[in-house]
């Protein structure tokens, strides 16, 4: 208990030693050390044994309240407690931080004078980490966040942002580089995000420009909103029922919602020929506006529906959420340019696909195989006729494909990827990072000229370059987004790019610590980097530390999530130790390919008996059945699941201990100590209904039904297989068709024109979107009707003031459950990210202050407001664990 707390307090004593020495060009460092080692050796005694004594004071609750019945003690109390408050007192003021600790004025509440605390705590070890990064030279790549004297009045949550300025401009500088104090945008969206360990399906609920109607799955709120784990019987039995369901839906919810449309898409003629290049609007005479309000997208989605052609770009967000943020949009057209701000948006962001799926516009980004995913994942957006320019500078075989580059070669424009890793979540952002966001798309459609201009010289005026082009770009454009799934495999893909050999010891170490960061990760909407960077994670599976402080030795900065659940990883460690320890051949088949753990079934649990299951029994899955990416945030490698690999592997790594045996099992069961069972118990949490839908030949959800040919499950996820694999066959036949297709443009167009029309009618009886927010314009605000959607049940959930439209029909009917468990915030360990106070509303003092770090200490030591991690984003990862899973096409 205590130890947790002398580290963190030695931690801060260590940091400032460092903070002067390194920092300050002062050369005494204080009176009494001749240097930084001294003064720490000096400081870690003093706090080791004040945390000693502070933990020997009578609790609170039981002695506290006995002892403090005697005046002496009251006395002694008042007075120490005042001692220690003054001491604060000076460490804020020195470090610049507002103190007003000491006040006696009982109105100020603990609750802000704990706020003080934490604040205060938060900027020394912001400043000790990043003196240490700089020490190490971990941080010198990726430095401005934020630009240097960037003032964030509206975002500040602590009043000390205001208070602090006078102490200097260097502390401004930290927090802007760290972008501190970002309230989390996921707090504000109206849908909760689902980071529940199941495949992704299309958000799209309404299909503007269709060729082919939107499945019925899409457009039937109920089926996609009910949910096997809202079901009040047994997991297995709850899996059923929602297959039962859903089974003929199965191929619409991991289809592409526009496949049809694009594969009998043609590029029109004028788009293949020769275009006389626009020449760009110089910036400081373009129109620049920030689109924010429903409002104004709406007019945006207007505008654009009328061009042939605009220019679009994401920013993107990835460190501080699990799955990603698309934090910006850029667009722009010959005449203007436009920043949405997609997290105000995130929910009205669908109403841009009327422009972005209308096959008469070309949509030109650079490099968007990310954009395309991160449309779908947050706003269910799809983009048909894109025209991707850095396709067109892999065909014109340009020196490099980079944005920068085509800048500089058709703009003469010199651009800097300062702020291309900034966090764009920053509200309001700052003149410079509009500056920046705004160049993406600017120069973009004369870029699109320039190309096709250069695409037709390079091949004598043939066809064949550009249109290979748009060949490319529409590939893109079918590109499906794919959300990171943890399978029992995982971490292997990932380990093996470790580059070191494991034995079983440290293999397991990092298997369950990979397993607790990534549930902990979806669970806080965190990136997996952010929980605990994955050369920590080697780090600690490599040294096997025995105690908790071990733990954080290997890690620096200590992420603050590792430090609150410190003991939790400390039990992980040590059940991995205890597995019998065996070389380093599991490792090194790893890198040969091998897969060790073959399938890791728990037999022990659930309705059917599976341990005579031999696994030729077992159904056979394909990996590619179901569009997922293994290995959570690292899946850029292709999932090895091959079976005939499998079955090579005889050299797999077999333990002694043979307590859970059946003698048949060919799995790994065999070597499950007690420790173990629990760690997989840890992993089993992650079950749910939805494996059904996963490739892994390791499914294990409905585990044992799902492989017992006895059982309907079994039948049923066979037949499913087998739909799937036909649904693919037909998808591969369909795109080997789309040529002749072509042919039957002249048909398809008619069947266009009906189901743009039928569209149109299902608008009619409805107000649309747009004539929502034009009937918001106009009247006075509150009372406004909400009409019902085209589809029934979904109701397009406009601006905030249309939300509190009390009797619409929409409040009749109860949303349904929310399902795959998304993420909700309002059970999260980590509001406090948010700034929420403290709820603690007694008096200050010290004894109860005392308590208050006890209970952070406790195993479920989440719920705490852990002083130095909690607010702020006290450390930053390196590069390489933001937790991005897509190849950038290098700016
Ligand atoms: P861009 O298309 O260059 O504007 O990049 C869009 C988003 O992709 C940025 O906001 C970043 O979040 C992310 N991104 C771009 N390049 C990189 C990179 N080299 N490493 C990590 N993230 C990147
Ligand atoms: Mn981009
Ligand atoms: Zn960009």
């Amino acid at each position: 208990m205590s130890s947790s707390k002398s580290n963190n307090s030695a931690k801060s004593a260590v940091a400032d030693g460092n903070s002067d020495a390194n920092d300050e060009d002062k050369n005494e460092l204080c009176p009494g050390f001749k240097d930084a080692d001294a003064f720490v050796k000096h400081g870690l005694g003093a706090v080791l044994s004040a945390t000693k004594e502070s933990s020997g004071l009578p609790q609170t609750g039981d002695e506290y309240d006995f002892y403090r019945s005697f005046p002496g003690f009251q006395e002694f109390c008042d007075s120490q407690g005042d001692q220690i408050l003054h001491c604060m007192s000076q460490i804020m003021q020195y470090h610049g931080c507002r103190s007003h600790i000491r006040d006696q004025n009982k109105l100020t509440g603990v609750e802000e004078r704990f706020d003080l605390v934490v604040d205060s705590n938060d900027v020394i070890l912001e400043r000790a980490g990043i003196l240490l990064d700089e020490a190490d030279g971990v941080n010198r790549g990726q430095k401005p966040v934020m630009p240097v004297g960037f003032q964030p009045p509206k975002i500040v949550v602590s009043s000390w942002n205001r208070k602090g300025l006078g102490s200097g401009s260097r502390s401004e500088t930290f927090r802007l580089l760290h972008a501190k104090n970002i309230a989390r945008p996921q707090l504000k969206f109206k849908e909760k995000i689902d980071n529940s360990n199941t495949p992704f399906t299309p958000k799209i609920f309404i299909k503007p420009n269709a060729v082919k109607p939107l499945p019925s799955y899409f457009t039937n709120q109920q089926i996609r909103k009910e949910r096997p784990e809202d079901l009040d019987v047994p997991a297995a039995l709850a899996d059923f029922i929602h297959q039962q369901r859903t089974k003929e839906y199965v191929e619409d919810m991991f289809a592409h919602p526009y496949q049809y449309e694009l594969d009998h898409s043609t590029i029109a003629e004028s788009l293949l020929s020769k275009p006389e290049p626009q020449m760009y609007k110089p910036v400081e005479e373009t129109k620049l506006s920030f689109v924010d309000t429903l409002e104004d997208l709406v007019a945006l989605n207007e505008k654009l529906c009328k061009l042939p052609e605009f220019a679009v770009d994401l920013e993107h967000h990835s460190y501080r959420s699990f799955l990603g943020l698309t934090s910006l949009m850029q667009i722009s057209t010959r005449e203007e340019d436009y920043i949405i701000d997609t997290l105000e948006l995130r929910s009205e962001m669908y109403i841009l696909n009327e422009a972005f799926t209308d096959p008469a516009i070309v949509k030109v980004f650079h490099g968007a195989d990310s954009d395309i995913e991160w449309l779908q994942r947050d706003f269910g957006l799809y983009v048909v006729n894109l025209f991707d320019t850095h396709q067109a500078s892999r065909a014109l075989n340009l020196a490099r494909h980079s944005l920068d580059h085509l800048l500089k070669h058709f703009c003469k424009v010199e651009s800097d990827k300062r702020y291309q890793l900034a966090d764009w979540r920053i509200r309001p952002l700052p003149e410079e990072m509009v500056q920046y966001a705004r160049t993406d798309t600017h120069y973009l459609l004369y870029i699109y000229d320039c190309v096709r201009v250069q695409l037709l010289d390079v091949n004598h005026g043939q066809h064949g370059l550009i249109q290979r082009v748009w060949n490319k770009s529409r590939e893109i454009s079918l590109k499906k987004y794919v959300k990171p799934i943890f399978t029992e495999e995982s971490y292997l893909q990932l380990q093996r790019k470790q580059k070191k050999s494991f034995n079983t010891q440290q293999l397991t170490a990092f298997r369950l610590l990979f397993a607790w960061r990534d549930k902990l990760a979806r669970m806080e909407d965190e990136s997996t980097g952010y929980v605990l960077p994955t050369h920590m994670m080697s780090k600690i599976s490599e040294e096997l530390p025995r105690e908790p402080q071990g733990i954080i030795a290997c890690c620096n900065p200590v992420p603050p999530m590792v430090r609150q659940q410190v003991n939790e990883l400390h039990l992980l460690v040590q059940q991995a130790r205890e597995m019998p320890l065996l070389k380093a051949e599991v490792a090194a088949q790893n890198k040969k390919g091998f897969t060790p753990i073959k399938k890791t079934e728990v037999t022990l649990f659930g309705p059917h008996d599976t341990s005579k299951t031999s696994e030729s029994d077992l159904p056979h899955f394909p990996p590619n059945e179901v569009p997922v990416k293994q290995g959570a945030l690292f899946s850029e490698d292709e999932p090895k699941t091959d079976d005939d690999e499998l079955k090579g592997s005889d050299l797999l790594a077999q333990a002694k201990i043979t307590v859970f045996q059946e003698p048949e099992t060919q799995d790994e069961q065999k070597s499950m100590s007690v420790s173990q069972m629990k760690a997989r118990r840890i992993i089993e949490s992650f079950e749910n209904p939805f494996r059904m839908y996963l490739p892994s030949t390791n499914v294990r959800v409905n585990k044992n039904a799902k492989f017992d040919p006895s059982s309907k499950i079994f039948e049923i996820s066979k037949r499913w297989k087998l739909q799937s694999i036909e649904q693919q066959q037909k998808e591969q036949e369909t795109k080997r068709k789309s040529k002749e297709a072509r042919q039957q443009a002249k048909k398809v167009k008619e069947q266009r024109t009906k189901a743009k029309q039928s569209y149109q009618e299902s608008l009619q009886n409805v107000a649309t979107v747009r004539q929502q927010a034009a009937e918001s314009a106009k009247a006075d605000g509150k009372k406004r009707e909400q009409a019902s959607s085209p589809v029934g049940e979904v109701t397009p959930k406009p601006s905030k003031k249309l939300m509190k439209a009390a009797e619409t029909p929409q409040k009749t009917e109860a949303p349904p459950q929310e399902s795959f468990k998304p993420f909700d915030y309002s059970k999260s360990d980590l509001k406090v990210f948010a700034g929420n106070k403290s709820k603690d509303g007694t008096q200050f003092d010290p004894n109860r202050q005392t308590g208050n770090f006890k209970k952070k200490k406790t195993p479920q030591g989440q719920k705490s407001n852990f002083a130095a991690g909690n607010k702020s984003m006290s450390y930053m990862a390196g590069k390489s664990e933001r937790g991005f899973r897509h190849n950038w096409p290098k700016r």
